[in-house]
């Protein structure tokens, strides 16, 4: 994402968009596999018969148990997400169209299905705005529950910027980004355990995006292709009337790991009428779970993935984003300046308002 400001407005970059023809939507990766029960939910079971079986005997409690077994989603763990971060920046620099980024599909894509999470590779194309090469790209949409047509999408971006610009010593060096690029990832790949039994009629689709900053200069290339492509797409079946399921509304979370982690509300997500109420449900659940590190203010102006979608996709998206991090585009943006508490800040706050939607 880019900080407004420093570029003219989004609707200028997004005028200049490079995103190129279709190459179609790739059909339905594998098969739907079955939902094996977690660890989690087998611990929170056998919790649930000793704690009945103490009250109520053991035969009430074999019923109690099977209610809540199906009831209470599993938890989510800021350590589980906090490793998979980690493996997730293993495969080291994850650019658009690089070898590290399919592997990083091949991680993701079999995490999610083995999960109970149905898969869709969204693929289209964009130019490498140094040699003008077409550049191939996927998005990765993960759907929950996809017979519920009300929907809450949940986007992250999965590349990772091409170089750490903003790195004083290194400007061409290694960016991994653990924080910007695999934080949002590891947040939606540790919230997959708790989607299967996520109770109620909304359903949610994870939307992992391409090509956020598939950006060599600043002062020429585009920004959030994938979610534009995507938002595009969405906004065509909508018009044609041939997507069964509809938005309520979408969030998108980036650079929600850093160890020092302070949540600002995003000024547009708050000043767009429609967008306003998700911001204020998702820091009331904060406030709720007393998790301290969103702040019920506003602070930056930021161009992320929430703008195309609410923009040219017509779903009302908002932006969770810690953008108070000093290792911002630099070789510093590593699992060490990461913490499995912040992620657990973030990871339950999007669980419990989940939680909440009717
Ligand atoms: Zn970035």
């Amino acid at each position: 994402m880019e900080c407004v400001g420093r570029r003219t407005s989004w609707l200028e970059a997004f005028s200049s968009c490079s995103v190129g023809g279709t190459r179609g939507v790739s059909p339905e990766s594998q098969v739907l596999v079955t939902k094996a029960m977690t660890g989690n939910q087998t611990c929170n079971l056998l919790r649930t018969l000793l704690r009945a079986s103490w009250i109520g005997g053991l035969s009430g409690a074999l019923g109690l148990a099977a209610l809540t077994a199906v009831a209470e989603p599993a938890a989510f763990s800021g350590e589980r997400a906090l490793a998979h971060l980690n493996a997730i920046c293993e495969l080291g620099a994850r650019p658009s169209g690089s070898a590290a980024m399919e592997q990083q599909r091949q991680i993701l894509i079999p995490h999610f299905q083995q999960a109970g999470g149905k898969v869709f590779r969204q693929a289209f194309r964009s130019r490498d705005s140094r040699t003008g090469d077409w550049v191939r790209m996927e998005n990765l949409i993960v759907h929950w529950h996809p017979e519920r047509t009300d929907r809450v999408l949940l986007g992250v971006h999965y590349d990772t910027r091409p170089y750490p610009d903003r790195d004083r010593r290194d400007p061409r060096g290694v960016f991994v980004g653990a924080n910007d690029g695999a934080s949002g990832v590891a947040v939606l790949m540790e919230l997959a355990h708790a989607m299967p039994s996520l109770a109620g009629s909304v359903g949610v689709d994870f939307v992992l995006f391409d090509a956020e900053e598939y950006v060599f200069d600043d002062a020429r290339d585009a920004y959030c292709l994938g979610s534009l492509f995507f938002a595009r797409q969405y906004a065509a079946g909508r018009r044609a009337g041939t997507l069964a399921h509809h938005y309520r509304c979408g969030v998108i979370l980036d650079m929600v790991a850093d160890r020092d982690l302070t949540i600002w509300q995003e000024q547009q997500s708050v000043a767009w009428p429609e967008t306003r109420p998700v911001v204020e449900a998702i820091w009331a659940t904060a406030k709720r779970l007393g998790v301290k590190q969103f702040v019920p203010r506003p602070k930056y102006e930021i161009n992320d993935d929430h703008v195309p979608l609410r923009m040219t996709g017509g779903i009302p998206t908002c932006d969770i984003i810690d953008f108070d991090y000093p290792h911002w585009h630099t070789t510093r943006d590593r699992p060490a300046a990461c913490s499995a508490e912040s992620l657990d800040a973030v990871g339950r706050v999007m669980l419990a308002w989940l939680q909440t939607l009717q």
